[in-house]
């Protein structure tokens, strides 16, 4: 998303911001559009699953798309197509006007997601970023650090690995698919996993990440984000939702198996990951 949103926002000034309601899951900053009007992005930066747009008025816009968030881009090209503005729909709750003609709307029907704008110099100290975990696909996730945080943990490794104090922005979807990589199950308890076994998790998470950022990104070029939306987008799994479904690892006769776990959906093969 930050990739496909990059080239719309970099360099350029939001004309007008228009707020449908007050809130979100939390209330949106006070004078919200005021603040934006105006002011430039000076970068659309990352951190765990929040967006940060860095503002030349010295704030930066957090954004999180929460559960079912979408950002529309109309207006201007976005990867193969231009999409003419639509009419506005039901949850429509934030709208950008943005120079160079691209309008950004966030549709959220369930309201999980936030928005929220604060001072770029403090932005580490801000309540949603503060205490994150190191960046999986960045160089303070490795071997060590996995071993030296997971250490003593009587926590299965699947709850483990979406604390986001462990490590910053890993979801439900993507713990399954890497554990399934690693040949980990994820009832095993995290502290009781051997180095040599964690040490297959970090490539794991590292390889799983990059395949769905690429998915995104060609996800952008073809039909199937056609109508200009950028967001969650479906992509092959190899256990997520395939319950029932023969395992994917060569050679295992294994099937996949759904358990829940802290109330979440697990996938797994209990023949190949132990
Ligand atoms: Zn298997």
């Amino acid at each position: 998303m930050r990739r496909g949103l990059a080239p719309v926002l970099e360099g350029r000034t939001i004309f007008a911001a228009r707020l449908n309601r007050p809130d979100l899951r939390w209330p949106l900053p006070e004078r919200m559009a005021e603040r934006l009007t105006g002011a430039r992005v000076l970068r659309l930066g990352r951190r765990s699953k929040y967006l940060l747009a860095e503002l030349s008025t010295g704030e930066t816009l957090i954004v999180h798309l929460g559960m079912s968030g979408r950002i529309l881009v109309s207006g201007v090209a976005l990867g193969h197509f231009v999409h003419d503005h639509p009419a506005p729909q039901k949850h429509d709750h934030v709208v950008f006007e943005i120079e160079g003609g691209a309008r950004i709307t966030f549709n959220d029907p369930r309201r999980f997601g936030a928005m929220d704008l604060t001072a770029t110099d403090a932005l580490d100290r801000h309540r949603l970023l503060a205490g994150l975990g190191p960046e999986p696909l960045g160089n303070g996730f490795h071997e060590l650090y996995l071993t030296g945080r997971l250490g003593g943990r009587q926590t299965p490794i699947k709850a483990a690995l979406l604390d986001q104090r462990v490590v910053a922005g890993l979801g439900n979807i993507y713990v399954c698919e890497a554990l399934h990589r690693a040949g980990i199950s994820p009832l095993r308890q995290a502290g009781r996993i051997a180095a040599a076994r964690l040490a297959t998790l970090v490539p794991a998470i590292r390889t799983v990440l990059t395949e769905a950022i690429e998915a995104g990104g060609s996800s952008l070029r073809d039909y199937r984000q056609a109508d200009g939306e950028l967001g969650y987008f479906q992509h092959n799994f190899r256990v997520y939702g395939r319950e029932g479904k023969p395992c994917p690892t060569p050679g295992c006769p294994g099937t996949i198996r759904r358990v829940v776990q802290s109330g979440r959906s697990t996938f797994y093969c209990p023949q190949c990951q132990r």
